[in-house]
């Protein structure tokens, strides 16, 4: 099984990190001129795509990259362009519904290059220990630049424990230009015993939505919430700063820079927290020994469950099927399924008693006449879990996530509403469910 290991990447020198920075930025060159000498073959003749003179850019762009790296991004381009004829295949077959595009350069959708490299499984190295390193090939010119003699490599730190022993894989690296910081991704292929756990079957469910991005609960009883309140607003302000801009634009222009730099903030900000999330979840879920996640079919997320607040800012801001695409890799690198279910009325479902007219659902809240309060997504979560005929565990108190512009970090004071009341307990005031709250927590810090 394949699993993947990340780690941040720290150029120990300015000089070091330029020269890292132009080996990625290289890398971005030559994958962009492989795939444009592709495509200008393919409009003459599909055949003539394997026809394009990449040899011609290996030697361009050895000097820099190494001529194992330059080899890997053409081999890479290679593998997306067999993929695309495969689908192509599939397309007119009938077995495809939608026509396949020709591989894209690398860009994001404003048109600014990614930063990115490909490094075959025996050219490098990465060391364990106080301070761990990871080597790569560099070019004889960079070799230079950093004078370094013909038989050394590019050495730079790396943070981050091995999650995954085993065969290692191609090793990717990317520069998050957001975080500033450059990401390693090495896949290793870990023995299928080391994986299966006979404990593994349990199940979860999500509720997404904008105010809270996350509500899980587990059949095992625990529940995790991803508070998503300060990312929508940050998204929100940049969303009004960019419609202010492109108010003072003349006419005839489309765009401007500052406008352009904006959406590109505005996606990396989102799509960094997404993927954290999904990896932060997924990695909790399968500690718990998940082996099915269920989540709310699309049709039903964008339409009957988000308030008719919901506008196309928050569909862009959510990116739903981005958000699945992810959580669907990152399961599969677990071994978990994703089920797509309809979760219809479960965000109106009181958990108490079944009613679903009379409940009142205001912000965070969900209250029923028969004396039930509790967090709505929370709830909600629970109940699609219910409807697929699942029984839950006794419910463990929530475990209430925030956003740092880093990571998702778990936060003690758990949002009012989280913890759940009903008619039969002693209906206690705010104060006492705060302490109460401070003695489950010095309960779980002992
Ligand atoms: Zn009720």
């Amino acid at each position: 099984m394949k699993r993947t290991n990340q780690f941040d990447v720290h150029p120990r020198s300015k000089t070091e990190r330029e020269v890292f920075k132009h080996w990625l930025d290289a890398s971005a060159s030559l994958w962009n001129e492989t795939n444009y000498a592709r495509r200008q073959a393919f409009i003459e003749d599909d055949e003539s795509v394997w026809n394009a003179d990449t040899g011609k850019l290996d030697g361009k762009y050895k000097g820099v990259l190494s001529s194992s790296v330059a080899q890997q991004i053409i081999r890479k381009n290679s593998e997306a362009w067999r993929s695309f004829f495969s689908s192509n295949e599939k397309y007119h077959a009938g077995t495809l519904a939608e026509r396949p595009s020709p591989p894209g350069y690398w860009g994001n959708e404003e048109n600014r290059r990614v930063l990115r490299t490909y490094v075959r499984n025996d050219q490098y190295t990465i060391e364990y220990g106080e301070c761990s390193r990871l080597e790569v090939p560099i070019g004889s010119e960079l070799k230079d630049d950093l004078g370094l003699n013909r038989n050394q490599r590019l050495r730079l730190e790396v943070a981050g424990d091995p999650k995954w022993r085993g065969e290692q894989g191609r090793l990717e690296l990317v520069y998050d230009e957001l975080a500033d910081t450059f990401r390693a991704f090495q896949p290793v292929t870990v023995p299928d015993s080391r994986l299966d756990s006979p404990l593994a079957s349990e199940e979860a469910a999500l509720d997404v939505g904008a105010n809270n991005l996350v509500a899980c609960t587990v059949t095992t009883g625990s529940q995790y919430l991803y508070e998503g309140r300060d990312l929508f607003e940050q998204f929100r302000e940049t969303t009004e700063r960019i419609a202010y801009y492109q108010s003072l634009l003349e006419n005839q222009r489309e765009s401007s820079k500052r406008i352009d730099r904006l959406y590109r903030k505005r996606t990396n900000r989102r799509d960094h927290a997404q993927d954290s999330l999904v990896r932060d979840l997924v990695e909790r879920l399968h500690d718990e020994g998940v082996s099915t996640l269920y989540v709310g079919d699309i049709k039903d997320v964008l339409s009957t469950h988000w308030s008719p607040r919901v506008n196309e800012k928050t569909h862009n801001f959510w990116a739903f099927r981005r958000f699945i695409n992810r959580l669907e890799d990152v399961c599969e690198e677990y071994g978990i399924a994703v089920e797509e279910e309809s979760e219809a009325w479960t965000s109106q479902t009181c958990p108490e008693c079944g009613e679903r007219e009379e409940t009142v659902r205001h912000e965070d809240s969900l209250t029923c006449p028969c004396g039930f309060e509790g967090h709505a997504d929370l709830v909600a979560s629970k109940s699609f879990l219910r409807q697929q005929h699942n029984t839950v565990g006794a419910m463990a108190r929530p475990v209430y996530l925030k956003w740092n512009n880093h990571s998702w970090r778990e936060h003690h004071s758990l949002p009012s509403g989280a913890v759940e009341t009903t008619a039969n307990e002693d209906y206690t005031n705010q104060s006492t469910t705060s302490s109460e709250n401070i003695a489950l927590e010095e309960a779980q810090n002992d």
